[in-house]
């Protein structure tokens, strides 16, 4: 086994989480209590339940025998009580563990095999979801006679279809995911599949279920019991005990009370603690958990840094400043106690007719940089810690107010996520997603609105684009969708258009297609492009500038012909003598060993030093900052000059 690393932040124990939740907490106090007041039942100095008395008929509580009082037959009711509970627990107990058991059984077992299977299972739970289901108890007891065995069979039986159902959901929704696949590869038998693969995984689908349900299992014994079909007399249970004191509620309310009151507070209990559980197995459901995420990036003004206007910023048009200016942007995930420093200090500038490639290894913040400049990083855990992001010379992206963002998303800032499929509404033709977004950012009528987007459509090269619009994604080919996607960033005709990286998913002839497309486009609009990619040889093909990104940081930028012909970055250099050249197969594409430091553990100087050639004592003593190192460009090395060197 391999030794797991030494972890400093570990997810907290069940229940640890479940101590946080003061309700939780109160619900199993009052449960633990109750429960163990029952089971302590035998060793109590109590009177036998069922020994009547009919002198000491009906005292009220807090009399000198009988601190609850008695009932008609003179039966001591906090003996009754303490006694009745302990059966009202076991019955409610074993019924929720039976119809767990077979319930869940059915459910695994109907989703596993399917088939007729399936289809016999579901059609049997059906007919017992089809009768009303304490009317069906009522039957089933009325059938087999009443008694508490009977009632605890029959509630048991009218709950096996909640477990039935929820538990094949569950499964269904696991049997087609690969690692079942896997199992299946590896030779284990049907059983094994079921028993170690599945079940673990639906266990909190069925710890839910029961946890929710035992309440309510407790109340139905309860209600058969008070009806006369479950406890039969003398033995007391809640329910039969209410029922006993039904008809002199009047006269001795008490004899009523003191049972009805207990059934409310243990149900209460057990369902506090069932939330608790549920809200900790399945945090989809908490409550407020579906209103997260927020609109917007959190950011923290408190601690950012005034947004100057940066003045490395090489503008190569003339004196009009640039469209988008980021300066010193430190965007943050707080998970636990970590903080992962996804882009600190991201300097950028777009002027109009720009295009500048973002490149660097997976995870070195490309995205997070380009969505921080909308207010797209989802928060929580993101947050933006510090920088500036000024667009068109005057307004601050992280000081607008989020209506002001939201006119300029989609509008005069475009955005292309990395894949179409996941971007485009499923349930709606392609063409009313692209009349939605030019309708809302032009204001135009519904009718004007489609016709732009046929318009757009035929624009981004969609043949027959009238009958396309009306097509559903899953209609279109993964490099139609994603000219769908070009059509919608591009129909408001954005000062900014934001790729990330936009081809990724395509086959090389269609990324080429719609590479062109997308160059053809901001040309005749004059759109600024930012485009992110992993793809030195896109960069060189699309953009005039680049900029190289290495763990959240910018470790050089510049023009695109010098950067690639005369790199100062050691990383730079290792990326570029990864990129393939035909005819030279003697070529070595792994020219940078190791690994980027993981982002919430970076070290004080170089964050490159740890895989680097040319690497010197200075690079691990101190942050090496940015600097220029030519016309307009600028590289974070300490040994940029040297050249040759390496
Ligand atoms: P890339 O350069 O591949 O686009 P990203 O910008 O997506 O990289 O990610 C940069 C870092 O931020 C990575 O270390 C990643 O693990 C982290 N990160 C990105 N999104 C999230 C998120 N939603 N929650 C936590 N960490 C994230
Ligand atoms: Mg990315």
């Amino acid at each position: 086994m391999m030794e797991r690393p030494a972890c400093p932040w570990r997810r907290p124990s069940i229940w640890v989480r479940l101590s946080r939740n003061h309700l939780a907490v109160l619900g199993s106090t009052i449960v633990a209590a109750i429960v163990l007041v029952a089971l302590l039942a035998p060793w109590l100095p109590l009177v036998d339940p069922n020994l009547t008395a009919p002198a000491d008929r009906l005292q009220p509580p807090l009399s000198p025998t009988a601190l609850l009082g008695t009932d008609q037959l003179g039966r001591d009711v906090l003996s009754r009580l303490i006694w009745g509970t302990r059966v009202s627990l076991a019955v409610g107990l074993s019924a929720t563990l039976i119809a767990a058991v077979a319930g869940s059984g059915i459910g695994l077992v109907a989703a596993y095999v399917g088939g007729p299977v399936d289809q016999a299972l579901m059609r049997g739970i059906d007919m017992l979801m089809a009768f009303p289901y304490l009317l069906l108890a009522l039957a089933i007891v009325a059938a087999l006679g009443p008694s508490l065995m009977n009632a605890l069979l029959a509630i048991s039986v009218v709950n096996i279809p909640f477990f039935a159902r929820a538990v094949r959901g569950a499964t269904l929704s696991l049997v087609r995911r690969e690692f079942i696949d896997a199992a299946r590869l590896a030779g284990y038998s049907r059983f094994r599949i079921l028993t170690s693969e599945l079940l673990p995984n639906v266990m909190p689908v069925i710890v839910i279920t029961m946890s929710t349900t035992v309440g309510w299992m407790i109340l139905e014994t309860a209600g058969l019991s008070f009806l006369g079909l479950g406890a039969q007399p003398p033995q007391a249970d809640l329910g039969s005990m209410l029922g006993d004191g039904r008809r002199i509620v009047v006269t001795a309310p008490h004899v009523a009370a003191v049972p009805g009151v207990l059934i409310l507070v243990l149900v209460i209990g057990i369902n506090l603690v069932g939330d608790g559980l549920r809200d900790i197995l399945d945090p989809r459901l908490k409550a407020g958990a579906l209103s997260r995420p927020v609109a917007r990036t959190a950011t923290m003004p408190a601690q950012r840094r005034p947004g100057a206007l940066p003045s490395t910023g090489p503008s190569e048009h003339g004196s009009s400043p640039p469209l988008l200016a980021m300066h010193g942007l430190d965007t943050q995930f707080e998970i636990g106690r970590e903080v992962y420093r996804a882009a600190s200090g991201v300097d950028l500038t777009l002027g109009r007719g720009d295009s500048l490639g973002v490149v660097g290894e997976s995870g070195s913040g490309k995205s997070v940089t380009a969505l921080s400049v909308l207010g797209l990083v989802p928060t929580p855990p993101g947050r933006i810690t510090g920088g500036s992001i000024r667009f068109d010379g005057t307004i601050d992206l992280l000081d607008v107010p989020l209506s002001g963002l939201q006119d300029l998303r989609g509008g005069r800032i475009a955005y292309i996520f990395q894949d179409p499929l996941t971007t485009l509404n499923p349930l709606m033709p392609v063409g009313e997603q692209v009349a939605e977004t030019v309708q809302r950012h032009q204001g135009l009528s519904n009718r004007g609105a489609w016709a732009q987007a046929v318009e757009w459509l035929d624009r981004v090269g969609l043949r027959a684009p009238a009958e396309k619009a009306r097509a559903f994604p899953h209609e279109l080919s993964g490099g139609q969708r994603q000219r769908v996607v070009i059509a919608m960033a591009l129909a408001n005709r954005p000062d900014v258009l934001i790729a990330d990286e936009p081809t990724t998913a395509l086959d090389v002839t269609t990324q080429a297609r719609i590479l062109d497309l997308v160059n053809d486009l901001r040309r005749q609009s004059g759109a600024a492009l930012l485009f992110i990619t992993h793809d030195l040889g896109v960069i060189a093909t699309l953009c005039t500038r680049v900029l190289v990104m290495y763990a959240g940081q910018v470790v050089e930028s510049g023009p695109v012909a010098a950067v690639f012909a005369t790199p100062r970055h050691p990383y730079t250099r290792g990326l570029l003598a990864c990129v393939p050249v035909l005819g030279q197969p003697e070529r070595a594409l792994d020219a940078i060993p190791g690994l980027p430091p993981p982002v919430n553990r970076l070290p004080r100087g170089c964050a490159f030093a740890d895989r680097c050639p040319s690497v010197v004592a200075a690079c691990r003593q101190a942050p090496v900052p940015l600097r220029p190192v030519g016309p307009a460009r600028t590289a974070r090395c300490l040994r940029a000059e040297d050249g040759l060197h390496g």
